[in-house]
Formats: C-alpha cells, structure tokens, sequence
C-alpha cells in the first residue's frame, strides 16, 4: 500500500507549486493481489482508508468490472458505502502516466479531449511524444479541488503554514 500526501514528488499536477510526499508503503497480503470486482475494490481500501493522505493501491491484476475477462491498468475508486473515501488502485501492467491520471480523478477531473492532458483517452500522437500533461483548465479544476480537500481534511498540507503561505492565488 502506498500512501501519498501532498508534499514532493514528481507528480505534474504539482510539479511547478505543490509537491507530494510519500508518507508510508506497505505491503499488501496476498489475497489482495488480485482485484476482481466492485466488492473486491470496495474491500481493499477499506480497512486501510484514513483522511488526510491519498490511498494508492499496487495490485497484480485490477479486473475490467464492466468487460469480462478484460484487465485494466488502474481505477479511482469511490468506496459505495460513502462516497467520500476514495483511492486508487493501480495494477502491475500499469504505464507511466497511469498513476498521474488517476490522480487526475482523484483531484475531480472527469475525462477531457484536450490535446495535451493525460485526461484524454483518445489515442493520439501525444501519447506517443511522452509530452502529456494536464491542461491549464484541468490545473485550476484540481487546485479548486485539492483546497477544498485539504479544507475538508482528506489531505493535510505537509508542508504546514509555510507551504500555506505560498498557496497560489
Ligand atoms: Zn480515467
């Protein structure tokens, strides 16, 4: 289990203002190392889940709930008893840009069709130049977003009144 608040770290959303830390990463037991259902992601992060840090998941296999058989590199996922918990879950064939997506959800961006976000799914030359991102919409979505999480207390701001201090405007 690997646990990210948001501090340093490499992550784009962040990368010219706020950072992420890793505060934890422990191992999951086994039985976690395939994730086959709604009740299986449901269970994963459940007796894991706490406020203030963003919940990552690394499973062997992460099921295409909604295709039989399929396999899918990584999900955010909203806990269906409430809502309001939510983690991702990232599976061993995920890319480089999967866990920034997901994250991408994580701080409220639904899909989008911008050229240059890694919110786009649509196979384009973009993906293969390695240049993605998110775009300046989707960056001021997620900022809205992460303040509101951090004045909810789902995340904690590492940093403290320091890393307060130099929040953008
Ligand atoms: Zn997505």
């Amino acid at each position: 289990m690997g646990l990210l608040s948001n501090c340093r770290g490499q992550h784009p959303l962040f990368h010219h203002r706020r950072q992420f830390e890793v505060v934890a990463a422990d191992p999951l037991p086994a039985t976690d190392a395939e994730i086959d259902d709604r009740s299986e992601r449901d269970a994963l992060g459940d007796p894991h889940f706490s406020r203030g840090v963003a919940h990552v998941f690394v499973v062997g296999r992460l099921a295409d709930v909604d295709v039989a058989g399929s396999e899918i590199r990584g999900v955010h996922w909203r806990f269906r008893d409430d809502r309001s918990r939510r983690w991702v879950i990232l599976s061993k064939i995920a890319g480089a840009l999967t866990l920034a997506h997901e994250l991408g959800h994580f701080f409220g961006l639904p899909h989008s069709t911008y050229d240059e976000s890694l919110m786009n799914k649509a196979p384009r030359v973009a993906w293969l130049t390695g240049e993605l991102s998110f775009a300046e919409p989707e960056f001021a979505r997620m900022r809205r977003h992460r303040d509101r999480m951090l004045r909810e207390g789902m995340l904690v701001d590492r940093a403290g009144p320091k890393g307060q201090a130099k929040k953008p405007g």
